[in-house]
């Protein structure tokens, strides 16, 4: 990969495959997979102040406010393993948090290279959440029908067990994906307005999709 493909964001609405990509992509790079949802989980997981505080907007499907967020992923790109590139999976969320993101890369002299757009059909969103599975030791996700695991229940790396999210329950996934649209899918124009926009049709296998992306940010 060149060195102008280091500093990515992956973005897309809930189900849609990114946070698969990133762990693959970033395993394979040797880049820092960042994944807010996952950080807010831990935190809710520990009970930290951030945790507590995130809870009701997550068990709601909508978002955790800017400033919390905005400051978990400052934090976050302190630590050493980013220092080769990074892959932001879920963050930003709104044009608030892009732009708080792009002052501080810039702060930082570490622009982003990409922004990654994984585009899905909503009606395909629903039925992959409906039957998505979360490991609850590593973060690995499945889905009961289009990737399942070798065993029922335990996930394929780690033996951890697997479960449901709460917030893939249908009721949660239609918030979410309003969410979304209100207030995500502005980035969309807002990053292809920068030149940094790559979109790909993430409807397809992971296979399929890794290979887009390899072709997507290998010509950059
Ligand atoms: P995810 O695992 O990315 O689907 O995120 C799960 C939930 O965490 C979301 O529905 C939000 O409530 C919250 N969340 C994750 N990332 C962000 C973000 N960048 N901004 C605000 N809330 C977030």
């Amino acid at each position: 990969m060149s060195p102008r493909s280091h500093n990515l964001v992956f973005l897309g609405p809930p189900g849609a495959g990114k946070g698969t990509q990133a762990a693959r992509w970033a395993l394979r790079h040797g880049l820092a997979h960042i994944s807010t949802g996952d950080l807010l989980r831990e935190n809710l997981k520990d009970q930290t102040s951030v945790g507590m505080m995130a809870q009701d907007f997550m068990d709601r499907g909508v978002l955790v406010p800017d400033d919390v967020v905005c400051q978990m992923v400052r934090d976050r790109l302190e630590h050493q393993d980013t220092e080769p590139g990074f892959i932001l999976d879920g963050f930003p969320r709104t044009v608030g948090q892009a732009d708080a993101l792009a002052r501080d890369l810039a702060r930082r002299h570490r622009p982003l290279t990409r922004v990654v757009s994984f585009a899905v059909r909503e009606e395909d969103l629903v039925v992959r959440l409906a039957g998505r599975l979360t490991c609850g030791r590593c973060g690995r996700v499945f889905h009961q029908k289009s990737n399942a695991p070798k065993a029922q229940g335990v996930c394929d790396d780690c033996d951890g067990e697997l479960f449901s999210r709460s917030d893939d329950s249908e009721e949660t996934v239609l918030a979410r994906l309003a969410t979304y649209r209100e207030e995500t899918a502005p980035l969309l124009s807002w990053y292809r307005d920068r030149d940094l926009l790559t979109d790909i049709d993430a409807s397809q296998s992971i296979e399929a999709v890794e290979g887009a992306l390899e072709r997507a940010l290998e010509c950059q």
